[in-house]
This record gives structure tokens, sequence and C-alpha cells, in this order.
């Protein structure tokens, strides 16, 4: 026998004989599941075949989880939110740190994989997984480290939102984040942030003072005003185009006590009052003010609603003033405004998350809603029978607009809304129609909108329009790109080619 396989078999008999094996994992699973080759595929398209050995390799380096096809887990750690995006990656790592994820990204890079990587899993688009390539499932790596004194959070680049907003609020503390709570940090962050706080504090991305990221030639690069500093600007708003973020730093602001918040719901027959009301108010609302403007139809003709979703979270007392106006839209269906903690007001929406439907969604930014832009959503929004239809405003503005457009790599500093138009449907039925249906009504609003914000587009964008989509921003983009990613490993995003 020779040494090797010697040592092996021994360190399995060892673990098999342990009452509890966990320390052991590493070392069990790469003695007794000899994965044999896998065949995946590059970021080109090409077919490649990965050896057993290099593979065992790979299990061995990690401190954390390698999954085949075949392994336990496997299926649920290839899921993302959406049903609809059914992929199969040839291998999933689930690191636990950074230097798990320096492995993955060295295996990729050395077979030139395709690399997907995934936070909370939210892309609609599936960005965050891929068929026959490498997924690198963040969700391993998450926590969150508050230093109160200093006003700054340590956030693993796994971490889902609702964990920041909780041990912030711990402390009296609030960043920026979106608005349902199991949203990644990582998607949500590197895209933009939008969320109830952003008209006071900026977007989720203006909060980041350092980030470590993963570059594609295996470094861990630490990124922040003073250092790399172009690494610094591209991540926020380029999306994973130059690497894995494996630990954010955010500012963190006081945030104290209760907030004012909820949904104040209207049937869907007084939609054209309430969004003209919307299309004013909203430019005029104090920043401590977040208000959402959601219009929904229920499959089946049930009677749709229109709702105004609020979050005041200014100085005790404002709450009166800002909320005043909306009284002037008479007695709604339900009034859920009050007084709660912020954490349980950005848990308020979380069942919206569309788990078991299926959903397409298109997106683009307003700068003003206009007449012709009110006239055109209240036309078209048909209702059917086996879909859910949704339009929105996410409301923008404030502090987001008081960052120049060049000041990172997020250019959309002049929106004051980002509205998007959504069908869901029951999982496993037919989409087509659904799919069509909204390409059709979005034809009409498109017109109408300003650019796309990334983080909620559709698979189906056009390079051309991606790169137009970055604005000024875009040439230096392509320069960071070329220097810290020049083969293009990192493409599953709103790709910057290096070769543009
Ligand atoms: C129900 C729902 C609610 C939403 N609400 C908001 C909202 O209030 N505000 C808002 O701004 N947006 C919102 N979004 C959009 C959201 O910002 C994007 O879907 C975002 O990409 C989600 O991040 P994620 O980590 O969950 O995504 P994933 O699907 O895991 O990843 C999306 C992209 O981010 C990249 N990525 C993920 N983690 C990292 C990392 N650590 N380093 C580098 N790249 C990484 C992936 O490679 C992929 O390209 C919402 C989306 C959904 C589905």
């Amino acid at each position: 026998m020779k040494r090797r396989t010697f040592v092996r078999s021994t360190m399995a008999a060892v673990a098999a004989s342990l009452p509890g094996r966990s320390s052991f994992d590493g070392l069990y699973r790469v003695v007794t599941q000899a994965p044999g080759d896998v065949d995946a595929v590059t970021g080109d398209g090409r077919k490649v075949t990965l050896k057993d050995a290099a593979i065992q390799e790979l299990m061995k380096s990690l401190r954390g989880r390698l999954l085949l096809a075949k392994n336990e887990g496997y299926e649920q750690a290839r899921q993302v939110l959406n049903p609809v995006i059914d992929k199969h990656p040839a291998l999933i790592v689930q690191p636990t740190n950074a230097a798990d994820v320096q492995s993955a990204v060295a295996f990729a890079r050395a077979s030139s994989l395709l690399v997907a990587v995934k936070c909370g899993g939210h892309s609609l688009s599936g960005q965050s997984t891929c068929d026959g390539g490498m997924l690198i499932d963040l969700s391993g790596l998450r926590g969150v480290r508050v230093d109160p004194a200093a006003r700054k959070a340590w956030v693993a680049g796994g971490t889902l939102l609702g964990q920041v907003d909780r041990e912030t609020q711990a402390h009296g503390l609030v960043t920026t984040m979106g608005t349902v709570s199991d949203t990644g940090v990582g998607g949500l962050t590197t895209g933009g942030g939008f969320g109830r706080v952003a008209r006071r504090f900026g977007l989720a991305l203006d909060n980041v003072t350092a980030v470590d990221v993963l570059t594609a030639d295996g470094k861990v690069r630490h990124a922040s005003k003073d250092w790399n500093e172009d690494l610094f600007w591209g991540v926020r708003g380029g999306g994973s185009n130059f690497g894995v973020v494996t630990s954010f730093e955010f500012q963190l602001h006081p945030l104290t006590g209760q907030v004012i918040g909820g949904d104040v719901v209207f049937p869907l027959a007084k939609a054209r009052e309430v969004l003209s009301f919307y299309a004013e108010y909203s430019l005029e609302a104090p920043e401590e003010l977040y208000l959402d403007y959601i219009m929904m139809r229920a499959p089946g003709g049930a009677d749709g609603v229109v709702m105004l979703s609020a979050c005041y979270s200014g100085p005790e007392g404002g709450a009166d003033r800002a909320l005043e106006p909306l009284r002037r839209l008479g007695t709604p269906l339900t009034n859920g405004i009050k007084a709660l903690d912020y954490v349980a007001l950005q848990r308020l929406h979380d069942d919206t998350d569309p788990r078991a439907m299926g959903t397409y969604l298109k997106g683009g930014f307003t700068s003003k809603i206009t007449a012709d832009l009110v006239k055109t959503i209240l036309e078209g929004f048909e209702p059917h029978p086996a879909r859910m239809t949704e339009l929105f405003f996410q409301h923008c503005g404030g502090a987001i607009g008081r960052v120049a457009p060049e000041a990172t790599a997020f250019a959309h500093r002049y929106a004051q809304h980002n509205m998007m138009a959504a069908v869901a449907w029951k999982a496993g039925t037919d989409s087509v129609q659904h799919v069509r249906w909204l390409k059709q009504y979005w034809a009409a609003l498109e017109r109408l909108t300003g650019c796309i914000y990334a983080n909620g587009a559709p698979g189906d964008v056009g390079a051309a329009k991606v790169n137009a989509n970055y604005r000024e921003n875009y040439p230096r983009l392509v320069s960071i790109k070329r220097q810290y990613d020049p083969s293009n490993l990192f493409r599953l995003n709103a790709n910057v080619k290096p070769t543009a």
C-alpha cells in the first residue's frame, strides 16, 4: 500500500469511529468521497474536465465545504430566491473565511471556470448561480461586529441585511440597508442599496468606508479611500466585477428608539389620486420621510390595492408634520402607520419575498412622475387570472443625490424614484405569457424612465445597454476591470468587459 493511501485509510477509520465527527468533517469527506472527474464549463462556454485529484486538493485546502451534485446539501445550496432560476453548478464551495474564498478563486482561475458568487441569492435574474461552473456560496461567511464608539460595523461578505439592522440597532445605530431583511448585503451594497434611511444617510454603498476584496489573481486586497483607491471606487457600484468582497466596513449613524412607519392601504380605484399625490409629495417630503408607492393586483380578478409605505425616522414630533399630507387622500381601507422598532419595520415586507412564485421584473429610474407616466401606468395595469401584477416606486432623492455621480461607480444620483413593474406566477406553471405581457407593458413605460438599477435588471439586457448604464463612469470601470480581472473571471453581474 502506498504511504498516501495508507494515511488516508487510517484517517478514515479514525474519523468513522469518532462519536461526533464534525471536527473531522473535511478529512472524512476527502477520504471517503472520491469525487471522480467532474465535467464543467469555462466562463466562455468551453467544456472542461476537472480532475479528481485537483478537486481533492481543493477540498483539503478548505475549512468550509465543497459540494458536488451527489453530495447532501447540494440541492439546497444551489437554490436562489427566484424558483424560475434552476441551475446546476458543477461544484459549490461554501467558504467560512477569506482563505477559503482564495482557494476557490485560485481553483476557478486555473481552469478558467465560470464563476458565480451568491450572498442572499436575491438576484431575480439569477446572477448568483450558474450551470456547470463554480458557485461560491457565501452563506457560511456571515457575521457583524459593531464598534459603537467609532460608529463602525464590520460585516462579513455573505451576511443578510437583517443581521446588520439587528446588530447595529442593539447599539442605537443604523446604516442604510434594503427593505426586505433576507436580502444579501453583498449584492445590495456592491450594486447600490436603497432603503428606508437612504434619503438621510445615502445608499448602502455610500456608507462603506473600506472593503476586503478577493480579486481574480487570488489576492485579498484591502481597499479604502487611502488604499487601492480605484478598487474601492469600483466596488461601490460595479457589483462583483472586481472580485468577492469578503468584508465590508460601514459607517453608522445614531437612530435610537422607535420610528413611525407602516402601510396605508387604499382600493385600486383610488390609484390615480394616490399616484398623483405621490408624484408631487415624494419630491417635497422631508428627507426623514421615506415613502414608497405600491400598486398590486392578485391573480384571479380580486380587487387590487394601492398603498403608501412609510418610514419616518427623524426627530420626535416631526412625524405628524411629515405624514399629515397623506390625510388629503381620505379614509383608507387600513392605516398601519404606527410607532415601532426600526428592525420590526425593516421586516414588515419580508413576506413579499416571492420564494414560491416565479418572478420577472423590469425597472428604471425616474426624476419626475409626469402626468403622461401616471396615465401610461394606470391604463396598462391589467388584471389576469394566473398572475400577480405589481407596480412600485422606491423613494430615492435626499442624501443619495448629494453625492457626485463620479464619486463612486454608481452614477444615478439624479434618481428621485426607482420604478419597477413585476409579474409573479405560481412556480412550475407556464411563464411565457406573463413575461411577454410585462415586456409589452414596460415598453410603454420605458420611454418615460432613465437608466436601470443594475441590481434589479433582468438577465436579457444587452451588453451595449449595460455599458451605457454606467454612464460617465464606464471608461474608468473598464480600466479597473483590466487591472483586477483581465480574464473576466467575474462575469455574472452587470458585466464590464476588460476588452471594451
Ligand atoms: C425581495 C427583494 C427585495 C429587494 N429590496 C431591495 C431594496 O430595498 N433596496 C435595494 O437597493 N435593492 C433591493 N433589492 C434588489 C437587491 O439589491 C438585489 O437583488 C441584490 O443583488 C441582492 O443581493 P444578494 O446578495 O441577495 O444577491 P445575490 O443574488 O446573492 O447576488 C447578486 C449579485 O451580487 C454579487 N455579489 C453577492 N455577494 C457579493 C460579494 N460579497 N462580493 C461581490 N459580489 C457579490 C453576485 O456575484 C451577483 O452578481 C431587492 C430584491 C428582492 C428580490
